[in-house]
């Protein structure tokens, strides 16, 4: 088991500024917008889509049969770091995965999927080699519950149900692990191959993207966890972000 609560130094990220998967596209460049706008509903009734749905702690929008994994609201803080093989890390970014203690997700499991999502040349592979490690890492990608979320992601408000990414720290929330989000119902592989590469998508340097014309695939920079404003939901970069239009 290990805490990790380290900072690690941001040797090759593109970005120091939080993003906040959920937030205004202001994100990108300035903090405040972003803690004004997820702000609870109650204050503003902004429809930030993503931020009132993540609001509403009811049903999930993508039910699945039972037996369904309980997911706990919070957690200890601590973390499974999952065993990674030595490979060469030379011109790479590294990162490693870390779940949560008390989860019902497998550490291994979830890095075997980040893995494959990473590398899959339908994703970032196709520009970027990222490369998974145990120890030392360019990035965190964590899996944690939500209260640890909202604590990861700080100053960002999450709300308990945004992912985001803030520094070095790749922090996607458990509870859309386990529910996805109402644009993908009834794919929630596709829905966790979406976030990964969100939220990954920002610590390479790629900011939030709109629907460029209804009816073709959302680039996985659109906020897809907050609608597909007419497109088709796409979980994978190098079909719609990482195509010269
Ligand atoms: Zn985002």
């Amino acid at each position: 088991m290990i805490t990790s609560a380290v900072a690690v130094p941001a040797l090759l990220i593109a970005q120091a500024v939080p993003e906040l998967d959920g937030a205004d596209r202001d994100a990108d460049v300035s903090l405040p917008p972003d803690l004004a706008d997820p702000s609870p509903p109650r204050a503003s009734g902004q429809p930030d889509g993503e931020v009132a749905a993540g609001r509403h702690r009811g049903p999930a929008p993508a039910r699945r049969t039972p037996p369904v994994p309980r997911v706990p609201e919070q957690g200890p803080g601590t973390f499974q770091v999952a065993a990674a093989p030595a490979v060469s890390t030379e011109g790479a970014t590294t990162y490693r995965v870390e779940v949560e203690d008390g989860l019902p997700f497998p550490a291994s499991q979830v890095a075997q999927f980040v893995e494959e999502t990473l590398t899959d040349q339908r994703g970032w592979a196709t520009r970027h080699r990222v490369v998974r490690v145990d120890g030392h890492a360019d990035l965190r990608i964590v899996l944690a519950t939500p209260e640890t979320v909202d604590e990861l992601c700080a100053p960002l408000d999450t709300g308990g149900r945004l992912s985001c990414r803030n520094g070095d720290n790749v922090v996607i929330n458990a509870w859309r692990w386990q529910f996805g989000a109402e644009s993908y119902t009834g794919d929630l592989t596709g829905y966790r191959r979406y976030v990964v590469n969100h939220e990954t998508g920002h610590a390479l340097g790629y900011a939030h993207v709109g629907c460029r014309k209804p009816g073709e695939l959302a680039p996985v920079m659109l906020q897809q966890t907050k609608g597909l404003e007419g497109c088709e939901q796409n979980p994978w970069p190098a079909r719609a972000d990482l195509v010269d239009h």
